[in-house]
């Protein structure tokens, strides 16, 4: 992928975001590191709703901006820890979803087996300890994160995910948001209902083919024979 197309990739997710109401006014960030290690990043202070490529900035590693006249997102030391810890990450992605936040709020972790997709694409999304936004507070709080996980919730905050290409990190934040939602949903009506240990272990062995990889929910102790059966509280 050329530097170009990475920009324009980049002002794309920005306006999915924004159209989806991911994010408000200049929250969130996203951020693609290059084949030379390099990282293209959503400068700070903008609408990501109506981003051009021109105002996109390039930094090192470390952080040091190498190219672009904006100043880079506030959040950067989040997503440079990230790409600290995971080689194979090559995208990361940052937004306050509504349903994602309300549970980041909450303190309500997305981890209950659902919906079969949500366990094979997401598996389980923590919520890191809350950190002041642009400090070290937050890097420290998500790495342990990282390994493990595909995305998190940040505590009284948002959402942050990550993959091994834009496409990926975007669609897993589609994926939080929307399992998000049916988790409000079904809290709402108070019949919250999980797949069996059964059933995760198979849909564990579905990701596993598919290359997915994380931890996943455990799934509800559901009787012998017995695919669904209400959360124990
Ligand atoms: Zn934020």
């Amino acid at each position: 992928m050329t530097g170009k197309s990475i920009r324009e990739d980049i002002c794309e997710v920005g306006r999915r975001m924004y159209a989806k109401g991911f994010i408000a006014a200049n929250d969130g960030n996203v951020s693609v590191r290059t084949a030379e290690g390099e990282i293209w990043t959503t400068p700070t202070g903008y609408c990501k709703g109506f981003l051009t490529p021109d105002v996109l900035v390039k930094v090192s590693a470390a952080g040091e901006v190498l190219e672009g006249n904006a100043r880079p997102s506030s959040e950067l030391k989040m997503h440079l820890c990230v790409y600290r810890k995971r080689g194979d990450v090559q995208a990361v992605v940052h937004a306050h979803p509504p349903f994602a936040t309300a549970h980041a709020v909450a303190g309500i972790p997305l981890d209950r087996a659902y919906m079969p997709e949500s366990v094979v694409v997401l598996g389980t999304i923590p919520i890191a300890k809350y950190g002041t936004p642009s400090t070290e507070e937050i890097p420290e709080a998500i790495a342990p994160f990282v390994q493990n996980h595909n995305g998190l919730l940040l505590e009284n905050h948002g959402a942050l995910t990550w993959g091994k290409d834009l496409q990926t990190a975007y669609a897993l934040m589609e994926a939080l948001e929307f399992n998000a939602h049916v988790s409000f949903l079904v809290r709402q009506m108070g019949m919250e209902r999980e797949l069996s240990h059964e059933r995760v272990a198979q849909l564990v062995s579905l990701r596993q083919k598919m290359g997915f990889t994380g931890a996943v929910p455990k799934g509800a102790p559901c009787a012998p024979g017995v695919d669904v059966c209400f959360v124990q509280k």
